[in-house]
């Protein structure tokens, strides 16, 4: 047992219920933790700014919990097809442990796999990262699932999925030859935080990054937000969803963990709250698995339509239209809110990426990939399987998707879901004085009101850069164009 064993952290930045971990500990070896950032290999999609960012905090942290427990995390840089053999020989490996990815990246995985067996050295992968696995659960024909709700039935027969393995208390760290150690990066020089200009403020202020903070944002959300969450988790001017998406994407809780104390929350409430509370909650986990279902089906879910008849789809080119967006400049007040809150502070309530999404794609007819490379670079969420495939799922494209002529109108959506304005009031303080009858159409208001509410259309605030009915119209012939060349 003198030879060492290698956990390869990737996308699994945590302790507890984390199976490549425990096994490795569990095989009495002494332990490596290794992280290696690969910015060459193309099966690996760049992260964006925000990811970057998050990214820093969560190895940091990560690093103290093993630390705190006697071990250690390793940084290295390239293609994860040559650091892993390397290092693996350096120290004189034996076995190696991850948890599994689902993207194009699996192929680095197959070929380090095969080359570590080639050199008499075990490599050993597990489901950590989803309830439910590609190819866990299966059509009665034994296919694959194309559509949610029988993809979710089916998910549902496998629930509870096996409990979170507790977060080991001691790990024997293995001795690092110099040779290797001379290899090894610091944090800071992977660059991942901005410095100038640092426009990372509005993210700090946010969030917490790392299992700590994904500990403590979980048990909030279940005391605070899951009571009432099938009712009102649509209100992006109430705190009731759960805000886990980037500690999930990040690896720091795994959602099985959340799963499981979901239901021990549901089971210990007293009825406080509801079945559908936790119903509704459940399958928007459940989205999440089929979003990776449909990744590791398509490589490409990120660049490729998957309905092919979209590829003839008569997209427009407007930089300034997309300018407008970007910024949170187009009129529309709970877009702009939503576009706001997005570049302050990594996040977008989901309700608001719906609106704001169909707004780009139906609205002003802009290709869903320039949206999704846009929520690539600022969300702190940003993952590959669920930012393409919600995208398609907008534009109509993907599988399962919205159909073509649900075209949300901006206005009705912020009068049902911001009833009294209050989100748009906090994103877009130009318009914080309009009363809530007015606030989500301020074109429609009469002089006297603007001007009460000190806003100057066209000045303190953009007029609408697209009349909603003339949009619309358009929008259901650019789509009535491809309907006839169904895939
Ligand atoms: C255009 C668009 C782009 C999106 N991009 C991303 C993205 O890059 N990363 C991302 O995690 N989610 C994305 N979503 C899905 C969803 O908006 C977020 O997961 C959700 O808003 C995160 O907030 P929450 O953690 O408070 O969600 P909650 O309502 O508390 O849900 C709990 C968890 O379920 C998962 N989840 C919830 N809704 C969905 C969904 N529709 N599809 C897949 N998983 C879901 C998330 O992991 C989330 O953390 C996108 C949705 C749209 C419409």
């Amino acid at each position: 047992m003198s030879r060492p064993a290698l956990v390869w952290f990737r996308e699994d930045f945590r302790i507890g219920d984390n199976p490549a971990l425990t096994a490795a500990i569990e095989s009495g070896r002494s332990v490596f933790c290794v992280y290696v950032h690969d910015a060459l290999s193309p099966e690996i999609r760049a992260p964006g700014g925000a990811s970057r960012w998050w990214l820093h905090g969560s190895l940091d942290a990560l690093r103290a919990s093993l630390r705190a427990i006697g071990g250690d995390l390793l940084l290295f840089r390239g293609r994860s097809r040559d650091v892993i053999p390397r290092i693996v020989e350096a120290a004189g490996c034996a076995a190696v442990f991850w948890n599994r990815r689902y993207g194009p990246e699996r192929a680095i995985d197959v070929d380090v796999k095969a080359g570590l067996k080639r050199s008499g050295v075990s490599a050993s992968s597990f489901s950590s990262r989803l309830v439910v696995e590609p190819g866990d659960v299966r059509t009665q024909a034994g296919g694959s699932f194309k559509v949610f709700t029988p993809f979710h039935k089916a998910s549902l027969t496998r629930d509870p999925p096996p409990p979170p393995l507790p977060a080991p208390d001691s790990i024997v760290a293995a001795t690092i030859p110099a040779e290797l150690a001379a290899r090894t990066v610091a944090l800071e020089d992977l660059d991942l935080e901005p410095r100038r200009p640092d426009w990372a403020g509005g993210l700090r202020e946010s969030w917490e990054r790392g299992e700590t903070g994904a500990r403590k944002r979980l048990s909030s959300f279940l005391e605070n937000g899951f009571a009432g969450y099938a009712g009102d988790r649509n209100r992006p001017d109430l705190d009731m969803t759960s805000r886990l998406s980037p500690h999930l994407r990040f690896g720091e809780l795994s959602a099985r963990s959340v799963v499981h104390a979901a239901r021990f929350a549901l089971e210990a409430s007293g009825g406080s709250i509801a079945r559908e509370d936790y119903d509704v909650f459940r399958a928007e986990i459940g989205w999440r698995d089929f979003s990776y279902l449909l990744l590791f089906e398509n490589d490409n879910l990120a660049s490729g339509n998957l309905q092919k008849n979209f590829d003839a789809f008569p997209w427009r080119e407007d930089e300034a239209a997309v300018d407008a967006w970007r910024k949170g400049r187009t009129g529309y007040p709970i877009v702009d809110a939503g576009m706001r809150q997005l570049w302050r502070t990594g996040f977008m309530h989901n309700r608001v990426r719906m609106i704001v999404a169909s707004f780009l794609i139906k609205h002003l007819l802009i290709d869903w990939r320039v949206g999704e490379e846009w929520f690539w670079d600022t969300l702190v969420d940003a993952d590959a399987a669920n930012n393409p495939a919600s995208w398609q799922w907008v534009a109509g494209s993907g599988a399962d998707a919205a159909p073509y002529y649900r075209i949300f109108n901006p206005v009705t959506q912020g009068e049902r879901f911001d009833p009294n304005g209050d989100y748009v009031r906090a994103w877009v303080p130009e318009l914080a004085g309009m009363p809530s009858r007015m606030i989500h159409r301020p074109w429609e208001a009469a002089p006297s009101v603007l001007h009460s509410a000190r806003v100057q259309l066209g000045e303190s605030y953009p007029k609408p850069i697209v009349v909603h009915e003339v949009a619309r119209k358009r929008a259901l012939s650019a789509f009535e164009s491809i309907r006839s060349r169904r895939s």
